[in-house]
């Protein structure tokens, strides 16, 4: 008799919408997706947001790390 396979219920579950993702300085709705991105160098990357309630734009900067395998 073979033996039942036992499956991981453990299922991967990304932040929740909106926790990482920037809000308007002037009306305060949350942006959903920036409009461009660059990297300013390898480690740092610059995204620019339009706000689709007022219009209003910025430009937010994300370091990354990286990840050193010892
Ligand atoms: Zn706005």
């Amino acid at each position: 008799m073979p033996a039942l396979a036992a499956r991981s219920t453990k299922e991967f579950h990304p932040s929740p919408r909106g926790s990482a993702l920037p809000t308007c300085p002037v009306c305060a709705d949350s942006m959903v997706a920036a409009e461009a991105s660059a990297f300013l160098t390898d480690d740092i990357v610059s995204y620019l947001w339009t706000c689709d309630t007022c219009g209003y734009g910025f430009v937010t900067k994300h370091a990354f790390r990286k990840i050193a395998c010892n």
